[in-house]
């Protein structure tokens, strides 16, 4: 039955590539042989990162082109199944850079309110995928106290640091306690959001925390690709609001 749905599905929504949305051919899976090779991908140390109360942040790939648009249809325009491509390549990732070093799965979690706009939580989406590759517990241990701006609207460091302080609280520390976590996020940018949930994790007693992250925005065109994720990440809410008020956002 599931095979036969499979293929129907198949018949009426053929796979395409999550990155450039060309057609797969056969036994091709997530992503087409050309984004295969020209991904923007990390390698060795360029994958890793070190931020306070982390013991490590990795990521599978660089925030650019190609990666940012097909990034945009997931969290902005509703492509959730890329949470299936996109958890894979993060779950090598640590499987490559933090083998066996993990004991359980969390996520960055959305505040209610945006989870409620949004309908799913994008980072607990990876997190499940990831947690299914890694085959390790998948548990909720955070909770967005704090609604605050979107992170993804403030390029200064200073600023985006600041906004993140004090907005997430560890919801179990028992879960945690002497514990070596995971804890799953979208995009990496200054690391000040998986710093304050390390932060509440460590003080609520795990022993470790590690960060995976689909990419990682850095190096000169960052403030660019950060300010074009502003403004769909505005355009995203004002279009929402519009189409729960009406006309007047
Ligand atoms: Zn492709």
């Amino acid at each position: 039955m599931n095979r036969l749905r499979a293929w129907l599905l198949d018949l009426l929504f053929p796979p395409k590539c999550v990155f450039c949305r060309t057609l797969l051919d056969d036994g091709e899976h997530d992503l087409c042989r050309h984004c295969r090779q020209t991904l923007p991908r990390l390698s060795g140390p360029a994958a890793r990162q070190q931020l306070e109360f982390l013991t490590l942040a990795v990521s599978p790939l660089r925030y650019e082109e190609t990666v940012r648009t097909s990034f945009h249809r997931y969290k902005f325009y509703g492509q959730r199944s890329y949470a299936g491509a996109y958890g894979r390549l993060m779950a090598q990732c640590v499987q490559e850079h933090l083998p066996g070093q993990c004991e359980l799965v969390t996520w960055a979690p959305l505040s209610p309110r945006r989870k409620r706009e949004r309908g799913y939580d994008q980072a607990q989406l990876l997190a499940q995928i990831v947690a299914q590759q890694l085959d390790l517990p998948l548990c909720s241990t955070l909770e967005k106290t704090r609604h605050t701006a979107p992170q993804s609207g403030l390029s200064e460091e200073k600023a985006r640091r600041a906004n993140a302080q004090g907005a997430y609280r560890c919801t179990d520390p028992p879960k945690v306690q002497d514990r070596r976590v995971l804890l799953v996020d979208d995009i990496i940018t200054t690391g000040s959001t998986a710093s304050e949930c390390a932060h509440m994790l460590r003080a609520a007693g795990a022993k470790e925390v590690f960060c995976v992250t689909l990419a990682r925005a850095h190096g000169e065109r960052y403030e660019n690709l950060v300010k074009n994720t502003v403004e769909m990440e505005q355009e995203y809410l004002y279009n929402e609001k519009k189409s729960i008020l009406g006309d007047k956002p």
